[in-house]
């Protein structure tokens, strides 16, 4: 008695599924583009194109490749949503946050040099005379970045956001 035909389930990447053609057991977009992402391997073929994303693939060492293929589809993404700025956009973002951040933070260590200097002019003062140095609070406001906020910072322009990076 003859059994019946075994399905054997391909699987595909998802780069091999979009151009429909038999996925190699060697193919290098495998790993990182499953055939459940689909949108992922399209998003990175539409702004690298696959053969590119390939090349790349191969040129990084393997234990950095799933690094590699999520940092490609992050700005394949973001290219994708601002066509203009694409990743710029949110390191000028980021960038104005790390300039706010340091500016309240030569505040905060500013008040701090004001209160030390105060409480030692007042030397032998009893503690309930530190309540005189109320007024020094600094008035720090949170700072939001939201895209959909007209009131928020605009990106006209990229900054130049490898000041920070390089002069940490
Ligand atoms: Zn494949």
């Amino acid at each position: 008695m003859a059994s019946p035909p075994r399905r054997i389930a391909i699987s595909h990447c998802a780069a091999c599924k979009y151009f429909k053609r038999k996925c190699p057991p060697d193919c290098i977009f495998e790993p990182y583009f499953p055939d459940n992402e689909p949108a992922k391997f399209e998003c990175v073929h539409k702004v690298f194109t696959a053969c590119n994303v390939g090349k790349m693939l191969k040129a990084v060492e393997a234990d950095q490749r799933a690094e590699a293929a999520n940092s490609l589809y992050f700005e394949a993404r973001s290219r994708l949503d601002d066509r203009v700025y694409g990743i710029t956009k949110m390191l000028s973002q980021l960038n104005r946050e790390i300039q706010y951040i340091e500016a309240q933070t030569a505040t905060i260590k500013s008040e701090i040099e004001k209160i030390k200097a105060l409480v030692t002019s007042q030397t032998g003062a009893s503690s309930s005379n530190y309540s005189s140095v109320g007024y020094l609070q600094p008035q720090l406001q949170p700072y939001q970045v939201s895209t959909s906020n007209p009131n928020s910072p605009r990106v006209d322009e990229p900054v130049a956001f490898t000041r920070n990076m390089t002069n940490p």
